[in-house]
């Protein structure tokens, strides 16, 4: 595996989503690879962020208006009201 294709699998990575096989070469690849366990360890912090937005410690109403603005962004961003 070189650092492009660890790059590619790493959200599976995180996510404990990748085949064993997968999962396998990115160890193994981390294991030799300091630009990547570097790079992993912005993403891990990044998807703890990210997770941040959804915990409890967040006002309920904030991750309402998250909510809404995610659906309605997803809905193709036309706001009626
Ligand atoms: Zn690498």
């Amino acid at each position: 595996m070189v650092c492009q294709q660890w790059v590619e699998v790493v959200t599976g990575y995180l996510e404990g989503t990748l085949p064993p096989a997968l999962q396998d070469a990115a160890d193994r690849h981390l294991a030799d690879c300091p630009h990547c366990r570097e790079y992993l360890k912005q993403m891990r912090r990044a998807t703890f962020v990210a997770r941040g937005l959804r915990d409890d410690h967040v006002p309920p109403d904030v991750v309402d208006a998250l909510t809404r603005a995610f659906a309605e962004y997803r809905s193709g961003g036309t706001s009626t009201s």
